[in-house]
Formats: structure tokens, sequence, C-alpha cells
């Protein structure tokens, strides 16, 4: 999708004024994330479109959806174009450094799962032979351990480290959708607020306007359907097929609540082993947002509640979320293109609901005709959209099937139906020697194939060897003394670096931290990365 983004890019022309065929407008329908990024991207990369956003009050949001992953820091910066200041000002976000997973054997202690993992920092295999667990195997797992964010005091001015240690945020969604809004609005982005009544095809795919509860019709170009799992136009008009997940994923519902955390900020998100599947802690400025994911085949919405509130007794304002997980068969028909939940949706143990939306909107962006004359690229966006979101799949299924923390009948069927048949290759592999991400690379390039998620083979590696899934370990080429020195030295440091809190105080008062984040050519999130991931 990137190689066609290039490809693309540097032919993006407004369509002729005298070309009946032109797409001029496009209507976004859905106020959520996925709304309000699209609109945001289109008018950012096509700045002549005349965008519409059409959302009805009377649906809320999901509401939910805030932890994210690394590659939405470039995606908001750098595609979006957002001011990290701006955003830190108004979103308030906090830093996710991976994942503390209170998951795997039932005695081990949590593992981390770490945005650095393919760094191999410390040593993944020493950490394994010298301490029994992969925790302390790169310098952002002791971080995450000890509550420690890279940013350090050094004759009395702040020095960030977080350049070279790829990070991720935590947004909580209200004031995110509120400044996406805000933005909209500044950014040329028309708003109509209308409850969708109908939408009239002209032929068998393609929408030729919408009619509105209050009896006004919408007529436009291109349809971008946000409308959520409603799916109004993918969905329900053009009754496009929905591919299940259940086989893999079997929770369909969330209860999620706030809990005060007397102002400790840990930077990552946790996510800990229940009775019947397993419990989000997102920390935001004010208080822990927290959301216990389960099945409802195995627990009733009370008996989750109860739970909650037993595990975690200062939880308040406990509310009921439903999902399905699965995809739809096309995002992408006629010219009706769906992003967020209205196309596909996974249960959120990864994070990966904004990064999937920002792929299928770089896409989109990439590949919007400029006239309906030209033949649209719909069928390599619709097979590499589904590929990825079925990688998903697969890569949460690892986290059921391996995860023998309890034997309750949840875990126990998990164990036993979980469907990790499209990762059979990868697992195959990784038993006759881990880490994945030591072997051959010209092996890895073809397992990489198997695995188009953007957690890579070093992400299947963590949550595997942190599982203590059985796999025949490579040969070390040093001795437990010597990796015990390198562990030493990244305890020292971790030592010194500020807790979470005050970084992000350091960050607020220097905006010079965040500059050097967005654009020093050293950084991971630097502004000259972005062309090679699709976002210039
Ligand atoms: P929504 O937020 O539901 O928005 C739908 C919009 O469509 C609304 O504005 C509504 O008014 C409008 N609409 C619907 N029907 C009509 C109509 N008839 N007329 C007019 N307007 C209409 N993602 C992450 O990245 N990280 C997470 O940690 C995470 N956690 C999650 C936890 C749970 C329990 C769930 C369910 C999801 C989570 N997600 C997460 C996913 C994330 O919340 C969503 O993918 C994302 O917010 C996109 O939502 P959306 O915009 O597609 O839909």
């Amino acid at each position: 999708l990137t190689q066609h983004h290039e490809a693309v890019a540097s032919d993006r022309r407004r369509p002729a004024d005298d070309d009946p065929q032109g797409v001029r407008s496009v209507g976004v329908i859905g106020g959520g994330t996925a709304g309000f990024m699209a609109a945001l991207a289109l008018k950012a990369k096509r700045p002549w479109l005349d965008v519409t956003l059409v959302q009805s009050k009377e649906i809320p949001i999901i509401g939910v959806g805030e932890a994210t992953v690394t590659y939405m820091v470039m995606f908001l910066h750098h595609y979006l174009g957002i001011d990290a200041n701006e955003l830190y000002r108004k979103v308030m976000p906090t830093w996710k450094l991976g994942i503390k997973f209170d998951w795997g054997p039932a005695d081990d202690e949590p593992f981390m799962a770490t945005f650095d993992w393919h760094h191999h920092s410390i040593g993944g295999l020493g950490a394994l032979d010298a301490t029994g667990s992969v925790n302390g195997f790169t310098l952002q797992s002791l971080m995450m351990m000890a509550d420690r964010s890279a940013v350090y005091e050094v004759d009395g001015r702040p020095v960030s480290l977080m350049k070279y240690l790829p990070f991720a945020y935590h947004l909580d969604n209200g004031r995110f959708v509120g400044y996406l809004t805000e933005l909209a609005e500044q950014r040329g982005i028309k708003h109509v607020e209308a409850r969708l009544a109908d939408v009239v095809l002209s032929g068998e795919e393609w929408v030729d306007h919408l009619t509105t509860t209050d009896g006004r019709e919408l007529e436009f170009d291109f349809y971008v359907d946000c409308t959520g799992f409603r799916s109004m136009l993918l969905g329900k008009t053009l009754g496009t097929p929905f591919h299940s997940y259940s086989d893999t994923l079997f929770t369909n519902s969330a209860v999620t609540g706030n809990m005060p955390h007397d102002g400790v900020l840990k930077p990552y998100t946790s996510a800990t082993t229940m009775q019947a599947g397993w419990t989000w802690n997102i920390p935001t400025p004010e208080s822990d947002h927290i959301g216990y994911v389960y099945s409802t085949d195995h627990l009733s919405d009370e008996q989750a509640a109860d739970e909650v509130q037993e595990r975690f007794p200062t939880v308040d304002g406990l509310r009921q979320v439903r999902f399905r997980s699965g995809r739809h068969d096309k995002a992408w028909r006629g010219n009706v293109y769906a992003i967020g939940n209205s196309y596909a949706f996974v249960e959120p143990l990864e994070s990966t609901g904004l990064l999937m939306s920002a792929l299928s909107i770089q896409a989109m962006v990439a590949t919007l005709p400029t006239s309906w004359s030209e033949t649209p690229a719909r069928d390599v966006v619709n097979l590499g959209l589904g590929q990825r979101w079925d990688a998903i799949r697969w890569f949460l299924g690892i986290h059921y099937k391996f995860n023998t923390k309890l034997d309750t009948p949840f875990w126990k069927d998990v164990q036993e139906r979980c469907d990790v048949s499209g990762f059979k290759p990868l697992l195959d592999l990784y038993a006759n020697g881990a880490p994945l991400t030591r072997r051959d690379p010209f092996l890895l390039d073809l397992a990489l194939g198997a695995a188009p998620t953007f957690f890579g083979l070093a992400g299947i590696d963590n949550l595997l060897l942190g599982q203590k899934v059985p796999a025949t370990l490579l040969e070390r080429t040093e001795t437990n003394d010597d990796w015990w020195q390198r562990r030493k030295a990244a305890d020292a440091l971790v030592a010194k670096a500020m807790t979470q809190a005050d970084a992000l105080k350091a960050f607020a008062e220097h905006p010079e931290l965040n500059k050097q984040l967005l654009e020093d050519f050293d950084s991971w999130a630097g502004r000259h990365i972005a062309p090679y991931i699709g976002m210039n």
C-alpha cells in the first residue's frame, strides 16, 4: 500500500473543470475518530476537495479507544499535520512504552511487551537465561517496570531520550474527538448535523444520494462510511458480507469505568487476565480508565460488573459496550469506502483500532480517483486491508491460545478451541528456534509475509516468549555475567529517569523536546521518516 501511495503521491491532480465524472465532493458520514481523521486527512492532502462531515448527535460515538501504537505519533503529527504542543495542551495525552501483560503461566509475574523489542538493547536471550523471564530484555521494559520515562534532569535542564525509544499515546477519547472537531472546523470541513434516514442507490454498488430524517437530501461524489458498528452504507445498504473472527476472538462486550490513580501515571497500558477475558488500564492525567473485555457466552453483564468492582474496588461510572470482531469482505465498493468500525473491528487487546483507521485513511487518500473515468485501485486496497486485518486476528489469537494464567471455563475453552491456524507456519518456525528475529534474514523475509502486522516478528517473539510458549532457544554467544553487566548499566540509567508525570511536565514547559522528537534526523519519529511509510 505504501508503495502504491508513493506511486500516486506525486500525481495528486485536481479534476479538470469540464470533467463530468470528476471527484470533487466527499461526504464523510460519522463523527467518531474514524470520521474526523478521514475528513482531516482528505483536506490536508487534497485541499481542493469539498469535504462534508455528517453526524448525528442522537447517536453517540463509541467513546472508548484510547491506547494507540507508535505509528499514531507519526500519523497525527506528520500526516494530519497536528501540532504536538497543541495536542499536549488540548488532549493531554500520556505516554505508552508498551503493554504490561498479567498473562502467561499461572505463577509468573507480568511481562512487558515493549515497542523497542527489536533493539534487544539489553538482550532477550540473556534475560531469559539469566532471570527466566523476558522482563529486562530492553531499556524500555526496565523503564516500564520502574514506572519511569526516559527524560532526565542534567545541569538543571531536561534532556530527553524519547527520540530513541519509540512510544505511543494514550488519548482520552472524548477530549481527542473534541479536539479533532475543533480542527475540522478550522480547516474548512463542512459540518452537517443530521441523522441518516436512507441511502439511495443508482446502481448495484453506487450511492446516488442520502436522505436525512429531517427531510434533507445530501449528494456527494464519494461517500466515506464512518458510521461505526451500524455500518450504514457498506453493511446495511450494500449488504457486504461480514467475516466473523469469533472462532479466534471469543469476547463481545466490555464494561468500562474510571479509577483514581493518586497522581501516579504509569507509562504503559496494562492488560490483566480476568475470569472470562481481560481488563485494560489506561492512564490519563485525571484517572486510570479501565475496561473488562469479556464474553457473554461465559459471563453475564452483572457478573462482569461485579468482578470488576471486586478486583478494582475504587472503580466508578461503569458502562457496558457491545462489539463484534471481524471484517466486511471489502472496505471499498463503488463510491463507498468504509473506515473504522463500519468496516472491521477486533477487540482492543493490542490497541489496533486507531492504527487500522489510519492505514485505511492513507490507502483511501493514496488511491482516491480524480475522476470516475479512471479505474480505481479498489481491488488492491481491499486485498491489502483485508490481509492486514486477518493478520491482527491471528496475532490476537496467540495471546489467547497460550495464556494459561487461569483455568476458568472461558480460558479452558479458549485454549482448546481458539483458531490460530493463520499463524501456524510462524508458530512452527518459532518452536524450532526462538527468537524468530534472530533467524536467517532470508527466512525472516518469507516469514514476514505470513504476518503482515504492525508488530512484526519482534512483536510475535515478545508475546510467545513472554507467555513461555515452549521453543528451542537459539544459542547465546555471551555469558550471564556479561548480560548482568549490561543490565546493571541499564538499571543505573533507569534509576535516574523521571516519572512520567514529571517528564510530561518537562515536555509541556520545553517545547523544544517535542521538536527534537519530530524533527531530528536521528529520531524514530523524525519528519524525514514520514515519506518512507507513505505519509508524505
Ligand atoms: P464511532 O465512534 O461509533 O462513530 C460513529 C459515528 O457515526 C458517530 O458520530 C455517529 O453519530 C455516526 N452515525 C452512526 N449512524 C448514523 C446515522 N444513521 N446518521 C448519522 N450519523 C450516524 N481503538 C484503539 O485504537 N485503542 C483502544 O484502546 C481501543 N479500545 C477499544 C475498546 C472497546 C471496548 C471498543 C469497542 C473499541 C476500542 N477501540 C480502540 C476501537 C475504537 O474505539 C474505534 O475503532 C474508533 O474509535 C473508531 O470508531 P468509529 O469512528 O468507527 O465509530
